[in-house]
């Protein structure tokens, strides 16, 4: 009896230490399930939303909505999206810190689309705060008349650059445009505008649904406040 005593004891210490294994074991597949849950519903998300990493963004980076505009310095609805929406978005949404915005660009008007884009993103490379004044600014040098004609051009980009973001410096600027590290996020956009299937511009995202109309603000009021 002794001997058997003496094996008998190991053994519970032993089915003790594997009953905690298991326990432990359980709890740490319950912890995985539950990560590999949490990480599937936030690409999903992703899934229906353009990645904004490295792309202009304002307002509050924590904020629960997301709005992407495509959009392109030639076209006239997008000047008029960017007189008429843009101003009461940022009021009511952006600098209350519900909404970061962000701009994508599209090249639907040729080599003029191109070269604004291409120094957006040079002004955003060396400045990416003063970036929003130089986008801004661009949208307002658009003629409200004769926009087809020739008006983005290397000497305008440079003089709407030199004001509304002075502390860049222009020598890379001008080498910025032409490089092929600006290329490289113009064509980022473009993948972007493939991948969501834009057809017209503007174009509004808000949390992965795109807009029919992105001049109806009830709209797009409706949508962000359903988000927060
Ligand atoms: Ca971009």
């Amino acid at each position: 009896m002794k001997k058997q005593n003496k094996i008998n004891k190991p053994n519970k210490k032993a089915n003790t230490k594997a009953l905690v294994l298991i326990t432990a074991g359980i709890a740490l597949l319950a912890a995985v399930f539950v990560l590999f849950v949490n990480n599937k519903s936030e690409n999903q998300e992703l899934a229906n939303h353009p990645n904004i990493e490295n792309q202009p963004t304002m307002g509050d980076e924590n904020a629960s909505v997301s709005l992407v505009e495509f959009g392109d310095y030639k076209c006239p609805s997008c000047k008029a999206w960017n007189e008429m929406i843009y101003p009461r978005l940022k009021a009511d949404f952006i600098d209350t810190g519900k909404l970061k915005f962000t701009y994508i660009n599209v090249l639907f008007h040729g080599e003029e689309s191109a070269l604004g884009a291409a120094a957006g993103e040079a002004v955003y490379k060396q400045d990416p705060d003063e970036y929003w004044k130089f986008h801004k600014q661009l949208f307002n040098e658009q003629p409200k008349e004769l926009h087809d004609d020739l008006w983005i051009t290397p000497d305008k980009v440079a003089e709407v650059s030199k004001e509304y973001a002075p502390k860049i410096n222009q020598d890379m600027f001008k080498n910025d445009i032409s490089s092929k590290e600006i290329a490289q996020e113009v064509e980022k956009d473009a993948n972007l505008v493939k991948e969501f299937e834009v057809k017209q511009t503007p174009s509004i995202i808000i949390n992965g649904t795109m807009l029919e109309d992105p001049f109806n603000y009830e709209e797009i009021s409706r949508l962000i406040n359903e988000q927060l």
